[in-house]
């Protein structure tokens, strides 16, 4: 969950550009939309982030029909604004999950509720597969009316540790076990606390970051070896984890589970005196 920028496409030329694409048998309805469209592209860039209660737009539903075709069918402006989102070093990785290659478009404001915005840059997200099916048609809480997800063009994250990992590390049983989560430090509203929490939640990141973190974790394990070394070298180990730790920090910010991770394992005693060499035996 990470804020990343937009990209600088012209929403308007697009969508010109689409309704005049070769083979596109729906051109009359989106150019009889335009107009209705266009001002809903304005009533969303005045509304940012607070996008999910935006009004009903007054087109039929042949032009609705029309703005989703424009999205599915394969054009060249479509094809090429599907390559400019989606080719940008800044968005490779999902931003709502820091996991995963970005691999597919997310609707923000999914297209079947909001198709006036199928084919509008700002509302179309850079992500990978699970998260994108997890987040579905899922746009609000249905009792608050809280949104549920992070917008990663607009939603500021809060330069505040909001997520943890607790480390339970079992030498006995040769289990180490990992629980991420989502909690309120001084400093951040219960509004926004909440809205960490929805996303973390409904996108199944607790189990998935520690999926990924042991599955990780595996390959480090060598490396913490030569650290810890015949003197059994704790501290060594700690440090080597705290400088990681850093270096995810500066680059990827607080809240990636990676700067999490290493700096849970840095300050648990038992993991850095020769606790991690049971990561050679998690299946
Ligand atoms: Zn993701």
């Amino acid at each position: 969950m990470r804020h990343v920028p937009e990209a600088d496409i012209d929403s308007v030329q697009v969508y010109d550009d689409v309704t005049a694409a070769k083979r596109q048998p729906t051109r009359g309805n989106l150019q009889s939309a335009r107009n209705a469209v266009l001002a809903a592209y304005i009533e969303y860039a005045e509304a940012v982030p607070e996008v999910a209660n935006l009004p009903e737009i007054d087109i039929s539903d042949p032009q609705s029909s029309a703005l989703l075709h424009a999205y599915n069918n394969k054009t060249v402006p479509l094809t090429k604004l599907r390559s400019n989102l989606l080719q940008r070093v800044s968005v490779a990785r999902c931003p709502f999950c820091g996991i995963g290659e970005s691999s597919t478009l997310d609707h923000y404001l999914p297209k079947e509720l909001k198709p006036q915005f199928a084919i509008l840059a700002e509302n179309l997200i850079p992500c990978c597969g699970p998260c994108n099916t997890r987040k579905w048609k899922h746009v609000v809480d249905k009792e608050t009316d809280a949104r549920l997800f992070i917008h990663p063009y607009y939603d500021e994250i809060p330069p505040i540790q909001f997520l943890k990992v607790n480390v339970r590390l079992d030498t006995l049983r040769g289990t180490l076990g990992l629980r991420y989560k989502v909690f309120r430090p001084d400093g951040i509203s219960v509004h926004v606390y909440r809205h960490m929490q929805s996303h973390f939640k409904l996108l199944g990141l607790d189990d998935r970051y520690r999926l990924r973190s042991l599955e990780h974790l595996r390959g480090q394990h060598r490396a913490l070896a030569r650290l810890y070394g015949p003197l059994n070298d704790e501290v060594r180990v700690s440090n080597k984890l705290n400088e990681d730790a850093d270096d995810y920090e500066d680059e990827y910010g607080l809240n990636y589970w990676r700067t999490v991770l290493y700096r849970a394992l840095a300050n648990n005693n038992d993991f850095c005196d020769g606790g991690f060499q049971l990561l050679t035996h998690i299946q």
